[in-house]
């Protein structure tokens, strides 16, 4: 289905609220009205329970993206909505003037979570380019002003985040972008020292994704990001990480670096941080990291307000009372494994780890088994042309895994026939 066609074939179903909602008009609406950077919206979603969403015109969707990797408890979980409800009903804003029970307790939380040393602190943010813009000022404080950053990466869309992103066409219409930033390929470790030795003095952070997702899915070595942690320290500059997608616990760790064995000097956490209420988070290693910042240097008016951090408090506690880093871990097991089990010719192979994956084929037609799955009543996304990212809600049972698994050889060989059909790839 082309962009132009999309959501049209449904125009006609019923609509689930009596009046105007069906995908169509709500596509036609949206058109009209909004700012189109984000392309045309694949349907309209009206509400979701548990790992599934349904759109405007009743349709369901088996939800394998989780707002690509947001809804950690997926949709509707009691916990996050007692929480998001109970703050409501006290206090959903107060200015940075004062602070509230739940911006403390899940500052704490993320330090105890983090195995941050003793004088390490939180920055709340509201988005995860925001997060960023507060790692990138704090590497300002160090007095220098070089960036390196991985081939890859994407951090972002705000100014700063933008210039450490890799892709030309992000960047190139905001031209000229802040500071002095050097791309180096990611995973390579002669190139990381190479870089590290040139840049010299005026190095001021190495920051690496542990787990590049919209890259992806290309997880670093854990020898990569040791030696990345070893020429920091020795040039007296920062390691920032950036678990914003790889981190709370959707690798079956709190955060990626944990299972690699290195501790940064800085983290910065967003999309499944309160569960879907909108949120970042710097949080900074050690005392002397923690002291580049002082009052009056940032700041954020709705940043660390009651109700997104009450979210993030009831993400955090459901994660460690229902045991998701484990159960993250035996899903991602699961996925993978029978994936790689279905033997299918066009299938390459599984990457990732925990619930952030990606499935590889051997021929460029993820979007097309994207759009397939979709009508199938699947929620996947064509992350690069040849693979497919797969990042579901932490609480997804292996059961509704496996109608996806099921389903994909022969949405796969759709695909296929397809692309054959027009004349592309195989
Ligand atoms: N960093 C990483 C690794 C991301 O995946 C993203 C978003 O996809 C961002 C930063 C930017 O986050 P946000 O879209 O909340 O600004």
């Amino acid at each position: 289905m082309s962009d132009a066609t999309r959501g049209t074939d449904v125009s006609d179903r019923s609509d689930m609220n009596g009046t105007s909602s069906h995908t169509g008009e709500w596509l036609g609406r949206y058109a009209a009205s909004l700012i189109p950077v984000f392309g045309v919206p694949q349907t309209v979603l009206s509400h979701g329970q548990g790992c599934y969403v349904v759109d405007v015109d009743g349709k369901r969707y088996l939800d394998l993206l989780a707002g690509i990797a947001v809804n950690t408890l997926g949709h509707g979980h009691p916990a996050l909505v007692d929480a998001v409800t109970k703050q409501a009903s006290q206090l959903v804003h107060i200015s940075n003037f004062f602070t509230s029970p739940p911006q403390v307790e899940l500052a704490e939380a993320l330090l105890r979570v983090a195995e941050a040393p003793a004088g390490s602190g939180v920055f709340f943010a509201n988005s995860g380019t925001e997060a960023i813009e507060a790692a990138v000022k704090l590497s300002r404080r160090t007095g220098r002003g070089t960036i390196i950053a991985a081939e890859g990466a994407f951090h972002g869309r705000s100014t700063g985040a933008l210039a450490l992103t890799w892709k030309l066409a992000y960047r190139e219409p905001f031209a000229p972008l802040i500071g002095r930033v050097v791309h180096v390929p990611f995973n390579d470790e002669a190139a990381l020292s190479a870089a590290v030795a040139e840049v010299g003095d005026d190095l001021a952070a190495v920051i690496l994704e542990p787990i590049q997702g919209e890259a992806g899915v290309n997880a670093s070595s854990t020898a990569y990001l040791q030696l990345a942690r070893e020429l920091t320290t020795a040039a007296g500059a920062l390691l920032i990480l950036d678990e914003i997608q790889c981190g709370m616990g959707r690798t079956g760790r709190w955060f990626a670096y944990q299972s690699r064995g290195v501790v940064p000097d800085a983290i910065t956490l967003a999309k499944g941080l309160a569960g879907g209420v909108p949120i970042g988070a710097l949080v900074t290693f050690g005392a002397q990291v923690t002291g580049l910042l002082s009052a009056g240097q940032h700041g954020s008016t709705f940043g660390g307000n009651p109700l997104a951090c009450a979210a993030g408090v009831a993400v955090v506690d459901t994660i460690e009372t229902d045991g998701l880093l484990e159960h993250a871990t035996a899903m991602g097991a699961h996925l993978a494994e029978r994936i790689a089990a279905l033997g299918h010719p066009a299938i390459a192979g599984v990457r990732g780890e925990g619930l952030l994956r990606a499935v590889a084929f051997t021929e460029p037609v993820a979007a097309q088994v994207m759009t397939l799955a979709r009508e199938a009543g699947f929620i996947v996304n064509a992350v690069a042309p040849d693979a497919l990212r797969l990042a579901p809600p932490l609480v997804i049972e292996a059961h509704e895994l496996d109608t996806f698994i099921a389903a994909l050889p022969g949405l796969l060989d759709a695909a296929l026939a397809d692309a054959a059909l027009a004349g592309g790839p195989p």
